[in-house]
């Protein structure tokens, strides 16, 4: 008994936590879902913020590719608005019912014996809406969204649109010039593909209590912008792995040292581990996540660093 007891010590498991993004990687990029949040978007900087219509694309293009997320970057521009309302414009008259459950998907999350989280940049509704239609609503031990890293008593958005247009910044003229000399305005906005973002997440799904107060600790000393023994950050993000379509959001990833897939192609990028052409592929792709346990650490990081050329 005795030597089972020890045996039974010197197993760890394998993997803390899977964190899966939501949005064209849990259900396809040809759902149409994300042509219509783009026009949705477009229609609310038109409608509600004014901004012209034929600066709407270059502006959205701007917006996306500096801050993460276009609300983000038109908050760091100066726009004001309610982020409960911008959600429910861009996300409220979304075609849901192209969303169909997914059986196979299904099974393949719940055969899976670690915990699995949430993390979108996308509101709470729509997650929940968006994991209703697909029939996982049960699959995940929590949903890490716009809200939970955004929480209301840090939003220092004001309810009503900002009527004074000399407050904006002009982000286009900005990248128009051949040298532009000033800075880009910081966004109050918390998303992916931020390091930050993505380390938040990591404390937000408790992943590893004890590690996790101390990460804690280390951000705020390092005022929330990185590690100061990175070696920590390192150690903990090694025990988790993030799906996400996005080859922003996996670089992000990979940086702070997660394990990553990118779903939606079977071309590995820089910065991804695995690549799914379909998430529907995890189970061959990533046949490890069905033994719930390995004999030790060491061992582990010695097969993972072997196992990176996977591609599916
Ligand atoms: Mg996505």
């Amino acid at each position: 008994m005795e030597y089972e007891d020890c045996y039974r010590q010197a197993k760890r498991p394998k993997y803390e936590c899977l964190l899966f993004d939501l949005d064209d990687t849990l259900y396809p990029l040809n759902s149409g879902l994300a042509a219509h949040c783009r026009k949705n978007i477009g229609d609310y900087m038109v409608e509600r913020l004014g901004i012209e219509e034929s600066k709407v694309s270059d502006l959205c293009n701007l917006l996306y590719k500096n801050y993460g997320t276009t609300m983000a970057g038109l908050r760091a521009i100066g726009y004001k608005f309610d982020y409960d309302e911008y959600h429910s414009f861009v996300h409220g008259r979304l075609p849901y019912e192209k969303l169909r459950p997914d059986p196979v998907l299904r099974n393949l999350l719940m055969s899976i014996p670690f915990r699995k989280v949430i993390f979108t940049n996308a509101d709470k509704v729509h997650a929940t809406k968006v994991l209703r239609k697909l029939g996982l609503e049960d699959c995940f031990e929590g949903i890490i969204c716009f809200e939970t890293l955004n929480p209301p008593e840090e939003n220092s958005s004001s309810d009503q649109p900002d009527s004074n247009t000399n407050n904006i910044f002009d982000i286009i003229d900005h990248f128009s010039r051949s040298d532009p000399n000033t800075e880009l305005p910081m966004t109050p906005v918390l998303c992916k593909p931020s390091e930050y973002a993505t380390t938040r997440a990591l404390q937000l799904a408790k992943i590893n209590p004890q590690r996790t107060v101390s990460l804690f600790l280390h951000l705020c000393r390092r005022n929330l912008l990185g590690f100061r023994h990175e070696w920590q950050l390192k150690q903990l993000a090694s025990l988790q792995i993030f799906f996400d379509d996005s080859i922003r959001n996996i670089q992000a990833g990979k940086r702070i040292g997660l394990h990553t897939v990118l779903v939606g192609t079977s071309l590995r990028a820089k910065g991804a581990d695995y690549a799914l052409g379909s998430i529907h592929n995890m189970r061959e792709a990533l046949p490890e996540l069905w033994k719930e346990e390995e004999k030790d650490d060491v061992r582990y990081a010695e097969k993972v660093a072997i196992e990176t050329s996977v591609t599916a």
